[in-house]
């Protein structure tokens, strides 16, 4: 979902339309790639996405998946065909109500000739009927399908939308969401946003899911398991749902005891950053085996692991931070990952901070001394990381280490003006790592590229001249890490060991 601004009196002008041909060009197929440099594949070019509405059925015996996806969408070329992201076997595509063919090509694309070309900035309905085993599918040699004992989970990134539904999967493309989907009673279905409504029948419940703000694909989640769920709401008001998978043992005291502050620490965000973007808030922790969390939007995935000793607070702070930096205002390509990973791991300094674990300036020495010139930590450059380095974690340290340097740049007042000012700014679209060096230069008065350069794009360890004048007094010798740089460590893995 692009933002656009609707030009009223589209019928007033059809008269004029009957006299001249209604396009020059002749429709041409969308690309299969909607152009992002790291992952050239991904998402697709010549429409956009509006809405989705994927009406579900999911047997976690078998990991069986059927589904019906309706996609609202939009023409933004004259289309002779057009290309979705998807994995799982579909049996039938409508376009406009009419059977269309389709073919699959490449990892994952699911490639649509309707009957009739659509002309550009026509509205068209998509509907996919499509079926499979979520687990038994792999692109470029992986799966992010998350089988659990009691059912499966969809949370990844960038790829999660392939597993279960069909897509424009890109951030590029946001879009709103109605999750609807049944399984076995006694089974929860857990999604984005706000639980609307469930319904029982013949043995199966339905749970009906509805994200009504833009949302793109990779921040879509589902998981389906035997769950507790507690409910909440928050100082501001905004309702709580937490989902804890039945089966964490030994980790379900830590999980409770960090997810249970999603509301505070909710509140706590929005004096940096803004009012909250959404209408619901929560978060999940589904039996999985894996070690990361995500943003998954309003409803972040933990994983049992990420409590493993003892609460973590730090990593709630991390995912809530991103329904801001991320989610609210997104990467317009996955080289920008730092206007995610850097403001998300500097929230946890803040935090710490908060907590009198430590100050953010403490952080960010220890994150320069810590790491000899020699380091490979070093080599890697947040602010263009290359794909196989998109969640190293120099994007989160060196990244939060360039923001305290911008801090003491610009003094306090301009910088946490920015903190604030970028999400309204940007809000429910995307921006890139230069947007934000110039909404810095605009609101501080003051040049920054080379400041953005040293500290983010440099190859190398930026030099003691460089750290003292950012106000970052190198250390001779690393010294003790503050009270808080475990726990925040220990969210490192955050991204990591995914597929
Ligand atoms: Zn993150």
């Amino acid at each position: 979902m692009h933002r656009r601004i609707l030009v009223p009196g589209v019928l007033a002008s059809a008269t004029l339309l009957l006299a001249i041909p209604a396009s020059a060009a002749s429709p041409s197929p969308g690309a299969p790639g909607i152009g992002d440099p790291y992952y050239p594949a991904y998402g697709n070019g010549g429409y956009d996405v509006t809405h989705y509405d994927l009406r579900l059925k999911y047997q976690p015996a078998t990991d069986e998946l059927a589904g019906t996806a309706t996609l609202l969408v939009r023409a933004e070329q004259d289309l002779s065909r057009f290309n979705l992201d998807f994995l799982l076997d579909v049996s039938e595509v409508r376009v406009n109500g009419v059977k269309a063919s389709f073919s699959t090509s490449g990892e994952h694309e699911l490639r649509i000739t309707p009957k009739q070309a659509l002309p550009k900035g026509a509205e068209f309905t998509v509907v996919v009927r499509y079926r499979g085993v979520p687990s038994q599918q792999k692109a470029y040699g992986f799966t992010s399908w998350h089988r659990t004992p009691d059912g499966g989970v969809a949370a990844n990134e960038p790829e999660a939308a392939w597993w279960w539904f069909p897509s424009n999967d890109h951030p590029l493309d946001k879009a709103t969401y109605d999750v609807s989907v049944q399984v076995p009673d006694g089974t929860q279905a857990i999604s984005n946003g706000t639980l609307q409504s469930t319904s029982s029948q013949a043995g199966w419940t339905r749970y009906n899911w509805r994200s009504d703000k833009p949302q793109a694909t990779y921040l879509a989640t589902l998981a389906v398991g035997r769950f507790d769920i507690t409910t909440g709401t928050t100082e501001s008001g905004i309702p709580i749902l937490n989902a804890y998978s039945k089966d964490l043992g030994e980790y379900a005291g830590a999980a409770r005891a960090s997810l249970e502050r999603t509301g505070e620490v909710a509140d706590w965000l929005t004096g940096y950053f803004g009012p909250y973007p959404y209408n619901a808030l929560g978060g999940y922790v589904p039996g999985t085996d894996t070690g990361y969390a995500l943003e998954t939007q309003t409803r972040p995935f933990y994983s049992p692991r990420q409590f493993a000793n003892g609460s973590n607070v730090s990593v709630v702070v991390h995912e809530l931070a991103h329904q801001w930096y991320g989610n609210l205002v997104s990467v317009a390509a996955w080289k920008d990952i730092w206007i995610n990973e850097g403001f998300a791991r500097y929230a946890q300094w803040l935090w710490s901070e908060h907590e009198g674990e430590g100050t953010a300036q403490e952080l960010a020495h220890h994150v320069y001394a810590s790491h000899p010139a020699d380091d490979p930590f070093w080599k890697v450059k947040p602010g263009d990381p290359g794909p196989e380095n998109q969640f190293h974690g120099a994007v989160y340290d060196r990244g939060a280490l360039a923001l305290q340097a911008l801090r003491n740049e610009v003094g306090d007042e301009v910088f946490f003006a920015l903190l604030k000012g970028w999400p309204a700014k940007y809000a429910h679209g995307n921006a890139t790592v230069a947007d934000f060096r110039r909404y810095a230069e605009e609101l501080s008065g003051k040049p920054l590229a080379a400041l953005f350069d040293t500290w983010l794009y440099e190859p190398s360890k930026p030099s003691e001249s460089a750290a003292r004048s950012a106000s970052l007094t190198p250390k001779r010798q690393p010294s003790a890490p503050p009270k808080s740089w475990k726990k925040i460590a220990a969210t490192n893995n955050i991204h990591t060991g995914r597929h």
